[in-house]
């Protein structure tokens, strides 16, 4: 452990606004390439801007959550650059004054740590290339900008993580509270929540950073951290071999669980960013900033805390079961119902999540009610069903979407609970086995797991196990 590697990460995060951020085009996903598009996102000569309202809240939003201090005043700068997606031959973004700096995220792997946020800023998204793959298109690339002009914040760390495990946990909080917020889906696949990566490596102890090589395209949080792993490594092999890391931008080889050098830091884009003469500066009101601090919901890690403390559930279900905000009321709903919230996380986190992840669905979806679990549990607290029946039932309840109580009923599931029924049945059973019975009066106590099983077996497995107990060592031991 000769060297420590230093990590810092830029996210894009795209705003779950109706229209554009200078524009009324919809901002919905899946529809016909450059429908959504007008004169302004298109980049023809002679439009206006016009700033996108909603798009600033949720920025401030985002902001707030994550500690940083929002700017009164921030400046829209043009980005120059010249790429097909990007019709007017630069991005609208913020450089010298962005909307909010200076907060923080704590994450908590090793026993928690504090991630500095140096910045977030707003900007506009690009369109999207589409390379044609089929028989008459290959070859060709085509150009979607229905993209261009979405709305997004980009996210700036300091360089404060130190393995790609920090970076990821640092990343899915991250996303956590987006999604908490509402202001954005999360969805990395969909490009809607990105990340670049810079990383460098440092002799243990050395105050000076490294070179840092920028890394990309890494669309899953298990690439993120997989690409993360191999440049570490990389960089270690090139300075233990006499070597140096060169500044340069590499991008993640999925397939090969590689990074490859794409661009050297000669051939970086000078971007010569300059106000946009066409946005006034923009002004957040305090007003603006306190209406937004006080709509913020609780998040991710509060949500944990409290389901740690009042609910008295271990750390893993609390993490398990805030991981959605939709879960996590699901979960409350449970536990206001049944009062036991261990049992409750045991049937959300444990039969519930099994079979929404075999079905690859999410609990909004889902057919079966709080209420429904919470009778389901009830039942069994009642001893009118068994723990092995009540799998049963909760399958057919997720099937269905029927209450627990009409399942056991119609399929005649009941527990037999009933004293006299059982205990005639295990009259019966005594009566039938009169040399395993004499055994037992003999001393060879081993015999009663032979007399439950019996019984069980008399009931088709339908008894209610404590009440057997009891009423067998009654009979036993009379
Ligand atoms: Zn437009």
């Amino acid at each position: 452990m000769k060297y420590e590697s230093v990590i810092g990460l830029e996210v894009h995060a795209q705003l779950l606004t109706d229209s554009k951020l200078f524009c009324t085009c919809s901002t919905k996903f899946g529809s016909g390439p450059n429908t959504q598009v007008c004169p302004v996102c298109l980049g023809l000569p002679g439009v206006l801007p016009v700033l996108n309202r909603r798009s600033v809240e949720y920025a401030v939003k985002m902001a707030l959550a994550v500690n940083c201090r929002v700017n009164e005043k921030s400046v829209f700068a043009r980005k120059n650059y010249f790429y097909p997606d990007l019709p007017k031959g630069y991005q609208i973004s913020q450089y010298t004054e962005p909307l909010a700096e200076h907060g923080y995220l704590d994450i908590d792997t090793n026993g928690g740590k504090r991630i500095g946020i140096t910045r977030i800023h707003m900007e506009e998204d690009a369109g999207k290339l589409i390379h044609g793959e089929g028989p008459e298109d290959a070859g060709s690339s085509f150009v979607d900008l229905n993209w261009a002009g979405v709305p997004l914040i980009e996210i700036v760390s300091e360089p404060d993580m130190r393995s790609a495990d920090e970076a990821q946990a640092y990343l899915k909080s991250l996303r956590d509270i987006l999604v908490y917020l509402e202001i954005c889906s999360g969805n990395m696949e969909e490009g809607s929540f990105r990340c670049d990566a810079n990383v460098s490596i440092r002799p243990v102890g050395a105050e000076k950073l490294g070179t840092k090589a920028e890394l990309k395209n890494m669309n899953s949080f298990k690439f993120v951290k997989e690409a993360i792993e191999y440049e570490i490594e990389r960089q270690i092999d090139v300075v233990e071999s006499g070597g140096k890391v060169v500044q340069e931008t590499r991008l993640f080889d999925s397939a090969r669980g590689i990074t490859a050098s794409m661009r050297s830091k000669e051939e970086a884009h000078d971007y010569r960013y300059f106000p946009d003469p066409d946005l006034l500066p923009l002004v957040v009101s305090a007003g603006l900033i306190e209406e937004q601090r006080r709509t913020l919901p609780e998040l991710p890690e509060a949500k944990r805390e409290r389901f740690i403390k009042d609910y008295s559930i271990p750390a893993y279900d609390a993490g398990v079961l805030t991981a959605s905000k939709d879960l996590a009321n699901y979960y409350e709903e449970v536990v206001k119902a049944t009062n036991e919230p261990k049992v409750s996380s045991n049937w959300v986190m444990g039969e519930l999540l099994r079979l929404l992840k075999e079905d690859g669905r999410d609990v909004k979806d889902c057919a079966v009610t709080p209420a429904s679990i919470a009778g389901l549990i009830e039942m069994i607290k009642n001893g009118e069903i068994s723990g092995k029946m009540a799998k049963e039932v909760f399958e057919e309840m997720y099937k269905t979407g029927k209450a627990p109580r009409e399942i056991v009923k119609s399929k005649g599931m009941a527990q037999i609970s009933n004293e006299d029924e059982l205990s005639r049945i295990i009259d019966g059973v005594i009566a039938g086995n009169p040399d395993n019975f004499a055994r037992y009066k003999a001393g060879r106590v081993q015999l009663f797991g032979f007399f439950v099983g019996e019984t069980m077996k008399a009931t088709k497995g339908q008894a209610n196990p404590q009440v057997i107990n009891k009423l067998l060592k009654d009979k036993l031991e009379k």
